[in-house]
C-alpha cells in the first residue's frame, strides 16, 4: 500500500489529487491532509479519507477547530503549522507527498520531505522558482524523487520516457546531448484578445476566469498576465537545466497540447490530453505505470492552433524570461514581488497593469546574490515581500 501525504489538501490540486485517489483503490492511503484556513472543507475531508494527521496553519482557523472538536477529530489527530506538516512529510510510514500548498510557504515542508528521502510529487511551482538550486542540491544529498504535477512538465516527463530516455532531474549534460528544444504550451488566459485599453479596465473576478482551466484564484491571475507561464519557463529549467533559449512557450488557446520536444533528429513528440489535473496527478502517483482511468469520451482533435507569445502584451512573461537568464536570486525576487502583488490585486488595492511594473521595479532595485543556505533564501524572500508592500504602500495608496 502506498501512503500519500498531501499538503494542500483544500485546494484546486488537493481536491483533484484525492478525487483520484479514490479511484484508485486500496492501494493507495491518504496518511496526512492539510489547509490553511478552509477547515469547514478539511472537516469533510477527513471523514471521509480518516486520515492519521489533519494540519490546519492558520492560526485563528486552528483555534477555532480545536474549540469545535478538541485535537482529535474520530481517530485523526489535529495539528499545527510547520510543525504539524513535518510530521506528515516525515513519518516513516508515508511514501510520496503532494505538494500542492500555493506559495513559497510550501518550502518548509517540502525541504523536510526531501530530507526524508520521500517521493514529492510537485504541484507548486513557486519554491522551484525561488529556491530551484538549492531544491536540486538537497535531492542530491538525499534518496529523495521528485516528480513534475504541473501539466506541462509532466508532459514533458512523459515524453521523455516515451522517447526512450531517462528522468534525471536537472542533469544539463545528459539533456543537452539528447533534446534540442522543449516547448510548453500556454492557453493565453482570459485576457488574449484584449487590447491596452481592455486591460485597465480589467478586475480581480475578470482575471481569475481562465478559459480552459480550473485552478485556485493565484495561479489563475498569474495565467492572465502570463506570469505563470515565465514561472514555468524557470521550472522546466529547474527540471531539465536546457539553456534558456532552448526552452520556450508556445500560445494554444485548447489547452489540449501540453509540450513539445523536439529531438536533433528532426523529430517533435508532443503530449496531449483533455485540460484536466487528474491525468498527470494520477500518472505521477502511478508512476512509472498507467493504472487510473477516467471516464470521460473520446479525445476531440478539432480545429488545434498555434501563435506566438507577444512579449509586449505579457511584461510579466518576458520579465521572467530575463530571471530566467540572470539567474542567482532573480527568481525569488520575482516570485516574492508577484505574490505580493497578485494578493494586492486580488484585494483590489492596485490595479492590473501594476502588476508588472511593481515587479519590475522591486527586480531593479534588489540586490542580486547568490543563496548557499536555506536560512539565507528564507530571510531574503521576507525582504523582497517587506519591500514589495512598503513599496505598493507609499507608491499605490
Ligand atoms: P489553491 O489556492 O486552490 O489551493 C491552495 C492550497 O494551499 C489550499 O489547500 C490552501 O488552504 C493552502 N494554503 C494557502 N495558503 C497557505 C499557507 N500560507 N500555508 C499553508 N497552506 C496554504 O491553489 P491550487 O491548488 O490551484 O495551486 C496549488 C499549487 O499548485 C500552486 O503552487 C500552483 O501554482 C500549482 N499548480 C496548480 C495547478 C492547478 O490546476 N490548480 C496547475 C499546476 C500547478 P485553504 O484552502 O485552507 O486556503
Ligand atoms: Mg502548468
Amino acid at each position: 500500500m502506498k501512503m500519500i501525504s498531501i499538503l494542500g489538501s483544500t485546494g484546486s490540486i488537493g481536491i483533484s489529487t484525492l478525487n483520484v485517489i479514490c479511484s484508485l483503490g486500496d492501494a493507495y492511503k491518504v496518511f496526512g491532509l492539510s489547509c490553511h484556513k478552509n477547515i469547514t472543507l478539511l472537516q469533510d475531508q477527513i471523514h471521509q479519507f480518516k486520515p492519521e494527521y489533519a494540519i490546519i496553519t492558520d492560526q485563528s482557523s486552528y483555534n477555532l477547530f480545536l474549540k469545535e472538536h478538541g485535537t482529535n477529530l474520530g481517530d485523526t489527530k489535529i495539528l499545527f503549522g510547520d510543525e504539524g506538516l513535518n510530521t506528515i512529510t516525515s513519518n516513516k510510514n508515508v511514501d510520496t507527498i503532494i505538494a500542492a500548498i500555493t506559495g513559497f510557504s510550501c518550502i518548509h515542508p517540502v525541504i523536510s520531505a526531501i530530507n526524508h528521502n520521500k517521493t514529492i510529487l510537485i504541484a507548486n511551482k513557486e519554491i522551484l522558482v525561488s529556491a530551484g538550486n538549492m531544491i536540486i542540491s538537497e535531492l542530491r544529498n538525499s534518496k529523495a524523487v521528485m516528480l513534475p504535477i504541473d501539466s506541462e512538465h509532466n508532459a514533458l516527463l512523459q515524453i521523455i520516457l516515451s522517447s526512450g530516455l531517462e528522468y534525471k532531474i536537472n542533469d544539463a549534460d545528459y539533456y543537452k546531448a539528447k533534446i534540442k528544444n522543449i516547448i510548453i504550451t500556454a492557453s493565453g488566459g482570459p485576457f488574449i484578445d484584449y487590447n491596452l485599453n481592455d486591460l485597465k479596465r480589467v478586475n480581480a473576478n475578470d482575471a481569475i476566469q481562465h478559459p480552459t482551466w480550473n485552478m485556485g484564484k493565484k495561479i489563475s491571475v498569474d495565467s492572465s498576465t502570463m506570469m505563470n507561464k515565465g514561472l514555468e519557463i524557470i521550472e522546466a529549467k529547474t527540471l531539465f537545466n536546457l539553456d534558456i533559449d532552448n526552452i520556450k512557450a508556445i500560445i494554444h488557446r485548447q489547452s489540449k497540447i501540453h509540450a513539445f520536444v523536439e529531438f536533433f533528429d528532426g523529430t517533435v513528440i508532443s503530449h496531449m490530453s483533455n485540460p484536466d489535473m487528474r491525468i498527470p496527478i494520477s500518472y505521477a502517483i502511478t508512476y512509472p505505470e498507467r493504472i487510473y482511468s477516467n471516464n470521460k469520451g473520446d479525445f476531440s482533435y478539432k480545429n488545434f492552433s498555434f501563435e506566438e507569445v507577444i512579449y509586449d502584451k505579457f511584461p510579466c512573461y518576458r520579465l521572467a524570461r530575463k530571471v530566467a537568464e540572470i539567474g542567482k536570486n532573480t527568481g525569488l525576487i520575482l516570485n516574492a514581488a508577484n505574490e505580493i502583488s497578485v494578493e494586492y490585486f486580488l484585494e483590489d488595492k492596485i490595479s492590473y497593469l501594476d502588476i508588472p511594473n511593481i515587479i519590475e521595479d522591486i527586480l531593479d532595485s534588489s540586490v542580486v546574490v547568490d543563496h548557499d543556505s536555506l536560512d539565507s533564501i528564507i530571510e531574503n524572500d521576507k525582504e523582497i515581500r517587506e519591500l514589495t508592500r512598503n513599496y505598493i504602500k507609499t507608491r499605490y495608496s
